[in-house]
């Protein structure tokens, strides 16, 4: 197997900070000598994972993980060690060379061949949407008022009929197993070439650097085709690919990052990112579909702090939001809600309230953003009536063990002290309830180790 000198290895490791790196995992925190954190690796409520800068290593006291950056990099990211290394190398702006690995350089070569038929397709389709086939999708995007600097930014484009991607592609000396490489292109039984997306509105999804990975493609006609075999979705995206794997990615997040930010708010889909950003709200991401996976979440870790869910207010994307949360407060990121301040009652999403009360508003309500512990007391005030008694002693018990979980004591009093403002009872009874859980909690760790310790002897 081919591989890179030592001295080259070694270079990474050195210009790669295994403290600097792991940060952009995992919230660590300094005591004595090294760093710890809740350990990416397994499930755990305190912190067992350390990270050592003097050793340059990471080990964790709860499931025996261990190893330098490129083992913590290849663990994480569920990639092999070549890659990891050149991951790595990228981030400190070290080139590598080429590697004699027949395999190696094959599959290489065939990724840089499907990056380029996906940014000559971005352009295909782009150009088509001005041609006058493409009537169907020009009306679609007036409809939704998208302005032409905003069609040119996210290249949006549509895709014609049958095989045109296809042809277009082989005139440009793309062979047959580059193209269905991509996934843009299907083999049929009959062994037609049919290109995947056909009289859609082409979304190109870029990664972090730019480069065109997938595409996700919204249907225009309202009903479909007749001889339609199965029905047809709203939106499909491109299969997953060599170089593309669902979940991984951020739709926005590279027009997102031309500009510095110090926070990224996440809601649904392709159109509200696009309508956000052409109304100046340019830190909107989408995740591809309602549920965000763990690699989003690394990937928004890695890009900025502070974190806004804006997902729907109904069912399916409360749900979302929940999951999501979970998964971003692991990551340790400072996760907030946002909250459009209109009644429950009108569901509605980020696009049409920008268009209903204009960016600024929008703007208002994403500083406001409520914390977790505040999005949780409000879903709870929401199943409960106040007024009956029963019901404000499963509020104030609900909250004790909400607040009774938050570790720092100047936070607990912070919040003990705004819900008990917002929703009217003592801040001495909230108090009195979470003493109860702790104390109680104390009691009984107490009684634990006594038994335990019977147990011994
Ligand atoms: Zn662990």
């Amino acid at each position: 197997m081919a591989r890179y000198s030592d001295e080259l290895i070694d270079e990474i490791r050195k210009s790669n900070d295994i403290v600097d790196v792991i940060s952009q995992y995992v919230n660590l925190k300094r005591s004595g000598r090294n760093f710890f954190g809740l350990c990416p690796f397994h499930n755990e409520k305190s912190p067992s994972f350390s990270v050592s800068p003097d050793k340059q290593i990471f080990h964790c006291f709860g499931c025996g993980v261990g190893g330098n950056v490129f083992h913590f990099v290849s663990k994480i990211e569920n990639i092999g060690f070549i890659e990891s290394l050149q991951m790595l190398a990228n981030r400190a702006n070290i080139t590598l060379p080429a590697l004699n690995n027949d395999q190696d350089s094959k599959t290489e070569y065939l990724k840089s061949r499907v990056f380029e038929i996906n940014k000559i397709a971005a352009q295909f389709y782009h150009e088509n949407l001005y041609k006058p086939t493409a009537k169907i999708a020009q009306e679609y995007v007036k409809k939704r008022k998208l302005d032409n600097n905003t069609l040119t930014t996210f290249l949006i484009g549509y895709s014609g009929n049958f095989d045109e991607l296809y042809k277009h592609l082989k005139e440009q000396g793309f062979t047959e197993q580059e193209i269905l490489a991509s996934t843009l292109v299907n083999k049929n039984d009959r062994g037609q070439f049919i290109d995947r997306f056909r009289q859609r509105l082409m979304f190109p999804i870029q990664d972090e650097r730019g480069r065109v990975i997938a595409f996700g493609g919204r249907i225009l006609q309202d009903k479909p085709a007749k001889d339609a075999l199965r029905p047809v979705g709203k939106y499909i995206n491109s299969s997953e690919n060599i170089v593309y794997s669902k979940g991984r990615h951020l739709f926005g997040l590279y027009a997102a990052k031309k500009q510095k930010i110090d926070k990224i708010l996440i809601v649904e889909g392709y159109m509200d990112v696009i309508s956000l950003h052409q109304r100046g709200i340019t830190n909107a991401v989408a995740s591809l579909g309602t549920a965000l996976t763990e690699a989003q979440g690394r990937l928004l870790r890695r890009s900025c702090e502070q974190v806004i869910l804006g997902y729907d207010s109904d069912g399916a994307g409360q749900e979302a939001t929940m999951r999501g949360l979970e998964i971003l407060k692991n990551l340790g990121c400072d996760v907030r809600i946002l909250q459009l301040d209109v009644p429950l009652s009108e569901a509605i999403d980020p696009d049409e309230y920008i268009l209903k009360f204009g960016p600024e508003r929008l703007n208002k309500c994403v500083d406001n953003a409520i914390s977790l512990v505040e999005y949780k007391v409000k879903k709870l005030k929401q199943s409960l009536n106040l007024e009956h008694p029963n019901d404000k002693i499963k509020f104030l018990t609900e909250i004790a063990k909400e607040l009774s979980t938050i570790d720092s004591d100047l936070e607990k009093e912070v919040y003990a002290e705004k819900i008990a403002l917002d929703y009217k009872i003592s801040k001495e009874a909230i108090y009195a309830e979470i003493n109860k859980l702790l104390y109680g909690k104390k009691q009984n760790d107490k009684n634990q180790i006594k038994k335990n310790n019977q147990n011994i002897e």
